[in-house]
């Protein structure tokens, strides 16, 4: 049975952290600011640890959900950093939705350790995290992942190798980027409805029976903008971050994509004007500003 560390408990850090210790895998918890780390500890198997150095130093994988690759990065360094505390043989397993440019310097910088690395990054929300049903995207070695699956299965059920290192980071990123496209074509689309003179419950009775639909119409805005609840459960800043990711990957693979890097800069401007606690979908509030209209 591997022994894990776990680094981030943020709003899917924390219930993915809470399934390794329901499957009883002996868990230590690093979490920058600590309280949060001896929470868990007070309803969870888990054991808190000051540093990260601490958290690794007996792990056989450790895991990181931070919000950015080099939020990563800035932990291997130093005397409380990842790279003091693990063990050679052991494996990183980053679960940030990073960006591969960063993935791959960390995979190098732990490989001069013997550490293996593997960008993991998760779709399916803080409730999949909660029911263990997270879609995991893996790029690096298959022998490693092979190794370190058991440990993905306590909190994902869809565990897919997607190639080299990075790889799992540009398939989350571009994701991503297409749940941001839906969010604001849809908003747009419904915001002129209601100036025609439709209801938006009718409109998306009848797109959700049309080609037009998405998750984004059959779920986040039936649950969320018609019902003005915007629950905050993944925040803006991280979808403005992972659609910046994808137009990144396209202008260094040389792909023209103008959808994708219109929409990263209205998502900056959604970013900026609506602020750093902002839920994703609450960027639906700038486009009714706009349009001068309510979507409920
Ligand atoms: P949150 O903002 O809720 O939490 C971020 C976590 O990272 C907190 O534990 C925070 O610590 C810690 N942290 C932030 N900056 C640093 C740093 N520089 N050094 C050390 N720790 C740091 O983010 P989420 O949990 O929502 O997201 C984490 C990752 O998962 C992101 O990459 C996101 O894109 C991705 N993701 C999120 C989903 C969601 O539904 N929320 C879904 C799928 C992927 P502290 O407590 O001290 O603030």
């Amino acid at each position: 049975m591997s022994s894990v560390a776990f680094l981030g408990l943020g709003a899917i850090g924390r219930p993915i952290a809470k399934r390794i210790a329901a499957a009883g895998l002996p868990l230590v918890v690093w979490n920058r600011t600590a309280e949060r780390a001896r929470a868990l500890a007070a309803e969870a198997h888990v054991r808190p640890a000051a540093t990260p150095a601490e958290a690794a130093r007996d792990a056989d994988v450790t895991i990181t959900c931070l919000p950015t690759s080099p939020d990563v990065e800035s932990l291997l360094d130093g005397d409380d950093g990842l790279l003091r505390g693990m063990r050679s043989g052991a494996t990183l397993v980053d679960c940030t939705s990073g960006d591969p440019t960063t993935s791959q310097r960390i995979a190098r910088r732990l490989a001069e350790r013997q550490i293996d690395y593997l960008d993991a990054p998760v779709s399916g929300g803080v409730s999949g995290a909660e029911k263990g049903a997270l879609t995991v995207m893996v790029g690096g070695d298959a022998a490693v992942l092979a190794r370190v699956r058991p440990v993905l299965e306590t909190f994902g059920q869809k565990i897919v190798h997607c190639g080299a290192i990075g790889t799992g980071d540009a398939l989350k990123a571009a994701n991503n980027a297409m749940l941001a496209v839906h969010i604001w074509s849809l908003a747009e689309a419904l915001a002129l409805l209601v100036k025609a003179g439709v209801s938006p419950q009718v409109a998306l009775d009848v797109i959700n029976a049309s080609s037009g639909r998405s998750n984004t119409s059959m779920n986040l805005f039936p649950e969320r903008v018609l019902t003005r609840a915007f629950p905050r459960t993944f925040r803006l800043a991280l979808l403005d971050k992972d659609i910046g990711i994808a137009a990144d990957v396209a202008r260094e693979e040389r792909v023209p994509a103008p959808v994708l890097q219109l929409t990263a800069a209205l998502f900056r401007v959604a970013h900026n004007a609506l602020g750093d606690i902002a839920d994703h979908v609450e960027t639906v509030k700038l486009i009714e500003q706009w349009a001068g209209v309510e979507i409920a």
